[in-house]
């Protein structure tokens, strides 16, 4: 707060403020106090949170806590991994509390014995092959019958597991049959055309 005062004395409005901890509880209690003490914006993280997945957890239930409230106005995720991690699991925090709405939001069940494609391999490689969409979408992805319609009607896209093929929705309507040979592809093209035409009818 001393700080703060020096700055404000100077005439000197353009910072913003962080007070970082690795205790997950210590930083989510001073981040709640200094905004309800000071107008300035605040930088968020829980610093040193650890590898790619403790790392993960921690930063995402402290900066989560916070964010809920309304408190924070940039974050940084700090994970003893590739920083490009760093950015996707910012990237993603946003997205899951729709303060950010750009790229795939995706829906995929745990997969399990009544599956009837590989669910976690085909969210893996997509996931990885459409990084680079910015487009905002929400597909869903699940095993089979028990959860597959009910979320496919939630979804822009929705695949759902079923044998012979599997049935894909669009805007929650049933619109093609997909075999399991070549169904990473097949979503992939029909997620980018998907994500071409939201893009265009939006610029008409
Ligand atoms: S939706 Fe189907 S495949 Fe997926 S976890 Fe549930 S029962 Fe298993």
């Amino acid at each position: 707060m001393r700080h703060i005062d020096y700055l404000d004395r100077l005439d000197f409005p353009d910072f913003k403020v962080s007070v970082k901890a690795s205790d997950v509880f210590m930083a989510v209690a001073a981040y709640r106090d200094l905004a309800a003490r000071i107008e300035q914006p605040l930088h968020l993280g829980i610093t040193e949170a650890g590898g790619l997945r403790s790392g993960t957890v921690k930063s995402s239930i402290g900066l989560g806590m916070l964010l809920m409230d309304g408190i924070g106005d940039t974050i940084r995720v700090s994970l003893a991994a590739d920083p490009v991690e760093e950015i996707k699991v910012g990237f993603d925090m946003l997205r899951s509390l729709k303060l950010r709405s750009k790229g795939i939001n995706f829906i995929a069940c745990p997969s399990c014995s009544r599956q009837n494609f590989d669910v976690i391999g085909t969210m893996n490689q997509l996931e990885e092959r459409l990084e680079d969409v910015m487009t905002p979408l929400n597909v869903s992805v699940i095993g089979c019958v028990v959860n597959g319609p009910g979320e496919a009607k939630e979804t822009d896209i929705g695949l759902t597991g079923g044998s012979p093929a599997n049935l894909v929705y669009i805007d929650g309507k049933p619109a093609s049959k997909l075999r399991n040979d070549h169904l990473v592809d097949d979503l992939e093209q029909l997620i980018r055309e998907k994500c071409a035409k939201n893009s265009s009818s939006k610029t008409l």
